[in-house]
């Protein structure tokens, strides 16, 4: 990961990137119908046009931006960036420091309203015990508990 932070660096600087971020590891806590969220921002840029970008620095393969539509994640800091510092207008990248992706995503109103109900879901399963397994090729393939699960794909 250090190697792939200090490559990043080089490629940049390179690059001339030099724009100072405005807020780097940026904690936030999140209110959602009640719920608490906290979590922990990467990096958000302040752009000349005054809008603002959420980054998050990934490891791994890049996914396409319709994939990231509905990642969670990202909803959650798109719900942390307008609702707790009230950045608007708001856009939502993933940086992919292995092959220096920027995949951008826009979050409009209508699917933070889905990820704030996928939210309230996953915490009333999380309460409830209910730890559905979703088996998948891919995932399963490099889970440390595939050889004890009873659903593992692999
Ligand atoms: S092996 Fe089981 S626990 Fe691991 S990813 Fe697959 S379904 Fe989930």
């Amino acid at each position: 990961m250090q190697d792939l932070g200090r490559s990043y660096l080089r490629r940049a600087f390179d690059a001339g990137d030099l724009s100072k971020p405005l807020l780097l590891e940026q904690p936030f806590s999140l209110r959602v119908d009640g719920l608490r969220l906290t979590g922990r921002i990467d990096r958000v840029d302040r752009h000349s046009d005054g809008s603002y970008e959420v980054i998050d620095y990934k490891t791994g393969s890049a996914k396409r931006a319709a994939e990231l539509q509905r990642d969670l994640q990202l909803g959650v800091y798109a719900l942390a960036a307008r609702e707790v510092f009230r950045f608007d207008p708001l856009s939502l990248s993933y940086y992919y420091l292995e092959t220096s992706e920027r995949v951008t995503v826009d979050k409009p109103q209508d699917r933070l309203d889905e990820d704030r109900q996928t939210i309230v879901k996953v915490a009333e399963g999380i309460r409830a015990e209910l730890f559905v397994a979703r088996p998948d090729r891919m995932k399963c393939g490099g889970c440390d508990f595939r050889l004890l699960c009873p659903s593992a794909a692999v």
